[in-house]
């Protein structure tokens, strides 16, 4: 299991910490935004993690899980994908900027 690494400073020392759940990644700001894997397309989005959350719950394990790609539905309405309601793309994690 690979874990997202991010240093963080608690009460002035510096200390590795590591985030992997939908609260964990909230909590620190992440924003996970999906990708159509339509290559015509290439639309995205940032995807509402409080509507994950809500779905699967705080302690959903995002890294290297598939269920969230594997159901993005684009929402490009030009989109061959969208048009016929073709499920899949890609997940970027963004750390707060
Ligand atoms: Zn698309």
């Amino acid at each position: 299991m690979t874990r997202i690494s991010q240093i963080e400073n608690v009460n002035g020392q510096i200390a590795p910490i590591s985030l992997e759940t939908l609260a964990e990644l909230k909590a620190v700001g992440y924003r996970i935004s999906g990708h159509c894997k339509n290559h015509y397309c290439g639309a995205s989005r940032t995807l509402d993690l409080d509507a994950l959350i809500e779905r699967l719950g705080p302690e959903y394990v995002v890294i290297n899980e598939t269920r969230i790609p594997r159901n993005f539905l684009c929402q490009n309405p030009a989109c061959e994908h969208h048009q016929k309601g073709i499920r899949g793309g890609g997940l970027i994690l963004q750390p707060p900027t």
